[in-house]
């Protein structure tokens, strides 16, 4: 069998000149911080010194957000909008916003709720600009969240790194990353239903580094997430990133046989040398459940991966956009000065990504 690559969505405009960065923004009920967010991500973006965009997605926000960033696309012409038919989820939303992102040389991925401080974007880019392609802000404290949060966080991450093989996750590291234009390709041509953007963006590969940074409370709103939706989007990560899970389904089936068989022969023994009392319910009832109990979480683990498979051959597009509206004429002014000479008045580094 042999596939053609997948080509990499371009659902931006490319006949537009085009801005050097795009930042991709996921919003969901998230009209309390927009406005606060907006604010401080104009004057770091502006300090590169480098044309660009924020491209905001509205995943089917139901409070104010779209009214919100219909309002800042009217007021700066450097915001793209795309707007989901629904709420489609931030995984989804997120690529998305990375089909949309119209930056010739790299992509910053950022939440709304200034738990990933804009600041921290000159860091990424700097260290694009050092040769990497991707940049991946890892935090230093996890301020703000419970105790029971960061050791959740933790045991997801150290199973993911055992079962993880040759991708391996970066512990400690969320969404908020800066990708290289080519990285971007790459990742975007990855088009499966169940993303796991965390294990998408590792499974892509390329030089890629660390920026420690201090993860901040959520400014304002309240979190979109619970232990419910965080314990299947661990569920989701480990499913789609490995089938570790089915090798443990058969290892773990191989072991009880073993043990059965050898606990048969035992009592075939014993039955022989000292005849049969008749007793043993007990340990009768104790060997039928646990088999029937790992006989149905087997089912379950199968389960999971064939209810992935069921969704995957639907083919369906991975969402629907309501409507689109492209960052405007601001940066095609703004790159009327080379990049290149950017890029060079950094002492002379060289970036990653050859546009
Ligand atoms: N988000 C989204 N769709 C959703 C849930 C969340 O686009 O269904 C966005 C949300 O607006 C935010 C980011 O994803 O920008 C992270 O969400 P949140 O802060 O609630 O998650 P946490 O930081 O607690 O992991
Ligand atoms: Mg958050």
């Amino acid at each position: 069998m042999n596939h053609p690559a997948p080509s990499p969505m371009r659902a931006y405009d490319q006949e537009q000149p085009r801005p050097a960065l795009s930042v991709v923004v996921p919003a969901y009920n998230e009209q309390e911080v927009l406005p606060a967010f907006h604010a401080r991500l104009v004057p770091v973006m502006e300090a590169l010194g480098l044309p660009w965009e924020v491209v905001f997605v509205n995943d089917g926000s139901r409070d104010a957000t779209l009214d919100i960033l219909l309002q800042l696309q009217a007021t700066d012409p450097r915001v793209s909008v795309v707007n989901l038919s629904r709420n489609f989820g931030k995984e989804i939303a997120l690529t998305a916003g990375l089909d949309h992102a119209a930056a010739s040389q790299a992509v910053v991925v950022i939440d709304v709720d200034l738990q990933d401080p804009p600041e921290v974007i000159p860091d990424l880019v700097a260290a694009w600009r050092r040769g990497f392609d991707i940049a991946y802000a890892q935090r230093r404290v996890r301020e703000g969240e419970t105790w029971a949060k960061k050791a959740t966080a933790g045991a997801f991450y150290r199973v993911m790194q055992r079962i993880g093989g040759r991708v391996q996750l970066p512990p400690n590291t969320g969404d908020f990353r800066l990708m290289s234009r080519r990285a971007l390709d790459a990742l975007l041509a990855l088009r499966e239903q169940h993303r796991f953007m965390k294990g998408l963006f590792a499974w892509v590969g390329f030089p890629s580094v660390p920026v420690l940074y201090d993860r901040a409370p959520r400014a304002a709103g309240t979190t979109k997430w619970n232990y419910w939706k965080l314990w299947n989007l661990s569920l989701e990560g480990i499913t789609s990133f490995t089938v570790g899970p089915l090798k443990i389904a058969t290892y773990l089936g191989l072991v009880t046989a073993v043990v059965a068989a050898g606990y048969g022969a035992l009592i075939v023994l014993r039955t022989l040398l000292w005849g049969n009392p008749v007793a043993g319910y007990p340990s009768l009832m104790a060997v039928v459940l646990f088999l029937g109990g790992v006989q149905l979480m087997t089912l379950g683990i199968i389960g999971e991966y064939l209810g992935r498979i069921f969704n995957e051959t639907k083919g369906r597009p991975l969402y629907i956009v309501e409507r689109h509206i492209p960052s405007g004429e601001a940066y095609r002014q703004a790159s009327s000065t080379p990049i290149g000479l950017h890029r060079l008045a950094e002492s002379g580094t060289s970036g990653a990504s050859a546009a």
